[in-house]
């Protein structure tokens, strides 16, 4: 079967069958060819609609588009992408398992070498050590991977739906914001629980 692309190709006859693929591929996923950034360098502005990210975690999840502005060039051998993105991100609260809905932003301005690249001398290796440097495996990578990890890297270690979050019962479950339950009284704040229970065994023991 050809479809309407393939066929609307069949009919150009200056571009070859793989740039065409080449081609198609970017449109969706735009990759950052160091052979490409060594020619020119690039100015991005793309929108990622919810689910074309993988954040490798099922604890977000997007619910706008991310918008992302940067510019990406080679620089001294390694690839340079900086600029900045922005999106809401669906999260989970870590005390009472509700969705906590997040505004992110990040500006960034990152550096990602080859890894079959090895440095030469000591000089470099020091260089290595002081700025922080990603490495890329064979041509380039997928914008869309760095995306996905600079977004982990915006949230916060631990997300709270409010600051006063009474989290849920250790014993029943129940989530203490919406109802009270019928277990012991509990401390306020599920965070302090293993210190409330050792001061009960340490009066105990008075
Ligand atoms: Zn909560
Ligand atoms: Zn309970």
């Amino acid at each position: 079967m050809i479809s309407r692309a393939s066929a609307r190709f069949l009919d150009m006859e200056s571009a070859s069958p793989i740039m065409w693929f080449h081609a198609n591929l970017r449109g969706k996923t735009m990759f950052l060819d160091v052979h490409e950034l060594a020619l020119h360098k690039t100015s991005i502005h793309r929108s990622y609609a919810p689910g074309t990210l993988d954040f490798h975690s099922s604890e977000i999840r997007q619910i706008e588009p991310l918008e992302v502005r940067a510019t990406a060039e080679l620089v001294e051998g390694q690839i340079r992408i900086s600029g900045n993105f922005q999106t809401r991100l669906e999260l989970v609260c870590a005390r009472c398992l509700d969705t906590v809905v997040e505004e992110v932003s990040r500006d960034f301005d990152l550096y990602y070498r080859s890894n079959t690249t090895i440095p030469d001398d000591d000089d470099e290796q020091l260089k290595l050590d002081d700025t922080e440097i990603g490495f890329f495996e064979g041509d380039g990578l997928f914008l869309a991977d760095v995306l996905a990890e600079q977004v982990n890297l915006a949230l916060p270690m631990k997300v709270i739906c409010r600051s006063d979050c009474r989290g849920l019962c250790p014993n029943c479950g129940v989530n203490l914001n919406n109802e009270d339950c019928r277990c012991e009284k509990h401390p306020t704040n599920a965070r302090l629980a293993p210190l409330a229970r050792l001061k009960q065994d340490w009066s105990k023991k008075q």
